[in-house]
């Protein structure tokens, strides 16, 4: 098994996700005024682990699996952020997804800093067997990473409780105790939080309202797409649809779905329940693709998917008033300012998608307390967390004069920068 601890280059291959980070970052920096020493401390991810994973396959075979874990800052507390399972994965799309842990933790104003891990794997055509034994072997390599106060990962995409029971599970056996707050994400049983699992698309539809108010939308004569129907696009479609917003068209890989009349989101969740969790093949709606579900006349577009889906390319086409963007980084760089000129308010993925990290903060924090909270307080705690990230941004973006997304850099910046300087370990 190799292992490696180094530091990532300034910035990778063009086009890498980590330089649309530092691309916001420059902007913000400069708006803000930031120090350039404390600049190019967030430029580099203070840790990098990649390792690789021999699985015996249940076909006899072995497969080696590449597995990451990038901790991007621990100015404000232990690092915090997911682990994803996906055919992309890889070192740069990990140090981008940690440097916006660090912003979006940041931002909601919780004690951490920010990290990020991830298995290039296709869960999706591997065994339950198969996925435990991997999920198993990636906790023992990262075992001198991950820590209650040191780093604590979650679910990203194509991860879920299942999953964060495995690395709790194997955790404890390594250290001999239970740690329950090593991990967040975990099934009720374990020491998980009531409303995690949709906490995230939680997070999006208070976002959503709050958006709306202050651009003189009335949520109940509003209409909305949301891409990708998995932990944040399903919640996030249903809660939405709870508000009485119109969901117009959904979608997940399969495909996309219309329906002039909005679709009935409670039919879509059963439908893919039934349906080993996707809508290929559902009937409530007529069959479109995602490409034009980004494009059509709402007024509020959720990508809740994967990123870089709005492009330079396509973001002239782009109808709605208000995205809010459910996934990391579903925005390239080189669509911003198109989207800004057209008028179009942002809501970025450090501010829109923090509800999971705020409510994992409320699981750890119940954790170290053994003492649980009942789901309306998790709520209420959340809601009014969001609402004040939320404003704290908007705050920032009129008084730099800038988007949103810039202004939520701002926003974390101001912490950030004020951690680095008092700890000045540099
Ligand atoms: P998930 O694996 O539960 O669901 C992903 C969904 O996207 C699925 O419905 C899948 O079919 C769909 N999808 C995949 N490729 C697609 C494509 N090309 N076009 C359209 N749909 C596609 O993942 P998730 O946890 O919902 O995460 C989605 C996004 O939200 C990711 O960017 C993730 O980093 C981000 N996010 C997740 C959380 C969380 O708490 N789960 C928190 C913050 C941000």
């Amino acid at each position: 098994m190799a292992s490696s601890t180094k530091k990532a280059p300034a910035a990778a291959a063009a086009h890498s996700m980590f330089d649309a980070v530092l691309a916001r970052l420059d902007k913000a920096a400069e708006i803000f005024g930031l120090a350039p020493e404390v600049a190019e401390v967030l430029r580099h991810p203070k840790k990098e682990v990649a390792v690789s994973l021999p699985i015996k396959m249940d076909d006899g075979s072995v497969k080696v699996f590449e597995g990451y874990r990038t901790v991007h800052s621990t100015h404000l507390g232990p690092s915090k952020g997911g682990i994803r399972y996906a055919m992309d994965v890889n070192a740069d799309e990990v140090r981008a997804l940690a440097a916006w842990m660090t912003f979006k933790c940041a931002i909601a104003n919780l004690p951490y800093g920010g990290g990020k891990g991830g298995i290039k794997c296709d869960p999706r055509t591997m065994s339950v067997g198969e996925l435990e034994r991997l999920t198993r072997a990636y906790t023992r390599a990262m075992a001198d990473v991950f820590g209650v106060n040191k780093d604590i990962p979650a679910p990203d995409m194509g991860t879920g409780k299942r999953e964060m029971a495995w690395l709790l599970d194997e955790f404890n056996r390594i250290q001999g105790e239970d740690s329950p707050g090593v991990v967040t994400g975990k099934p009720l049983t374990l020491g998980g939080s009531k409303g995690r699992e949709a906490a995230t698309g939680r997070g999006v539809m208070v976002a959503s309202l709050a958006a709306m108010k202050k651009m003189g939308i009335h949520h109940k004569n509003a209409t909305a797409a949301v891409q990708g129907f998995g932990n944040v696009g399903s919640h996030a479609a249903r809660l939405l649809a709870g508000k009485n917003i119109k969901v117009n068209a959904i979608s997940d890989h399969t495909g996309a779905y219309y329906n002039e009349k909005g679709i009935d989101i409670e039919n879509a969740l059963k439908y893919a329940a039934a349906n080993g969790n996707t809508l290929k093949g559902f009937t409530g709606a007529e069959a479109i693709t995602n490409a034009q579900l980004l494009t059509l006349d709402v007024d509020l577009l959720v990508p809740a998917a994967i990123q870089g889906v709005i492009t330079g390319a396509n973001a002239g086409d782009i109808k709605a008033k208000l995205i809010v963007e459910g996934a990391n980084g579903p925005t390239e760089a080189d669509a911003d300012e198109i989207l800004n000129n057209k008028g179009i308010i942002v809501v970025p993925d450090v501010l829109a998608n923090g509800g999971g990290v705020t409510v994992s903060y409320f699981e750890w924090v119940q954790n170290k307390y053994g003492h649980y909270w009942s789901e309306e307080e998790v709520n209420t705690k959340h809601d009014a967390s969001m609402s004040q990230a939320f404003e704290n941004v908007w705050f920032n973006a009129q008084q730099y004069k800038t988007s949103m997304r810039i202004g939520a850099y701002v926003t974390a910046l101001k912490k950030v920068d004020k951690a680095i300087r008092y700890k000045g370990n540099y």
